[in-house]
């Protein structure tokens, strides 16, 4: 029998946030203009640490989106503080 490996949301946030990655343009001037960072547009990260864990991805996306979570940035900044980070993500059912 396979070993699951329970993971926690606090392991995809801090996962997202390696990616993501916030960050000034130009160290000189820490203004709120010059933050950038990366960003698709969708869950492409997100779905990636799935894919590597074993989680159920579309259960991990339909809590980040009622969290407010639509792509990977905005599940930093809107799903973290609605979900404990200690709480165990789903994982995939297991089919016989
Ligand atoms: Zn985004």
């Amino acid at each position: 029998m396979q070993k699951i490996v329970k993971t926690s949301w606090k392991e995809l946030f801090d996962f997202l946030e390696e990616k993501v990655n916030f960050h000034y343009k130009k160290e000189q001037s820490k203004t709120p203009e010059n933050i950038s960072w990366i960003c698709f547009g969708d869950l492409r990260f997100v779905e990636a640490f799935c894919k590597t864990r074993n989680l159920d991805t579309s259960a991990v996306i339909k809590r980040l989106n009622e969290t407010g979570g639509y792509c990977d940035c905005e599940v930093l900044f809107n799903s973290v503080a609605n979900i404990d980070s200690n709480e165990i993500m789903p994982v995939k059912p297991i089919k016989k």
